[in-house]
């Protein structure tokens, strides 16, 4: 766990005691918004877990969502590298801008108004949703729980993940000659899952993959 006393100690805090604080979505990245805390917030960011910030327009300690209930749960918290900036990793709870935006960040420069439509949490990135899937899949691999598909394949073993792999790849060539969108999502869907399974058989991490493909990027 982490030194209050000591993390407070570490930050550059400015001449008016406050040092600015960015709240990220930890699961997507995307920047939510940019507040400030004082030493006060940090300490009640820290203790009870939720953002805490200093309103510099009401001079006061501000728990971010008391009002409209869109808290942001701290999953991680950094100093950057000369320790006068702050980074919140959190799970936003509805809007983080109480302008009823996802992220603060929505005005396009030179116009008066926001632009588009409120945004609801965006969806998770495919990269991500594939690392969280490889996941769950390797827990599965060492825990094997009874009556779960994926122990079904690690414990028929290599022979029956390569068939299954091959069976999905003629369903993915079958429903992309039919050319139906809702067929061909759910067949890649099956691919790519059993394709994770083979992965996870054979040992290799996804972040190889990762590798190789960037590599290829000119
Ligand atoms: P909340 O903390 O969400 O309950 O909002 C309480 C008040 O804090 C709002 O009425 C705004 O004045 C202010 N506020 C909330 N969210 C933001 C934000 N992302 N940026 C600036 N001010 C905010
Ligand atoms: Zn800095
Ligand atoms: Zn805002
Ligand atoms: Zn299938």
């Amino acid at each position: 766990s982490i030194d209050i006393s000591k993390a407070v100690q570490a930050v550059k805090w400015d001449e008016k005691g406050l040092v600015p604080a960015i709240a990220q979505d930890a699961e997507s990245g995307e920047v939510l918004m940019l507040a400030y805390m004082n030493q006060e917030a940090l300490k009640k960011t820290l203790t009870e877990g939720k953002a805490c910030y200093f309103s510099r327009s009401r001079s006061q300690l501000w728990v971010k969502g008391e009002t409209s209930g869109h808290y942001q749960e701290v999953v991680d918290i950094r100093f950057d590298c000369d320790r006068d900036t702050i980074l919140l990793k959190v799970k936003q709870s509805g809007m983080a801008c109480h302008e009823n935006y996802y992220s603060c960040f929505h005005y396009l420069p030179g116009s008066e108004t926001c632009s588009g439509e409120p945004d609801t949490k965006p969806p998770v990135s495919l990269g991500r949703t594939l690392e969280m899937l490889a996941e769950v899949i390797k827990q599965r691999n060492i825990e094997r729980p009874e009556g779960a598909y994926t122990t079904y394949l690690f414990t028929k073993g290599i022979d029956k993940i390569l068939k299954k792999v091959g069976e999905e790849c003629a369903e993915v060539i079958i429903a992309a000659k039919n050319d139906s969108l809702s067929e061909i999502r759910y067949e890649a869907s099956d691919l790519l899952y059993h394709l994770l399974v083979l992965l996870e058989d054979r040992n290799v991490p996804l972040t190889e993959i990762a590798e190789e493909l960037n590599a290829r990027r000119k």
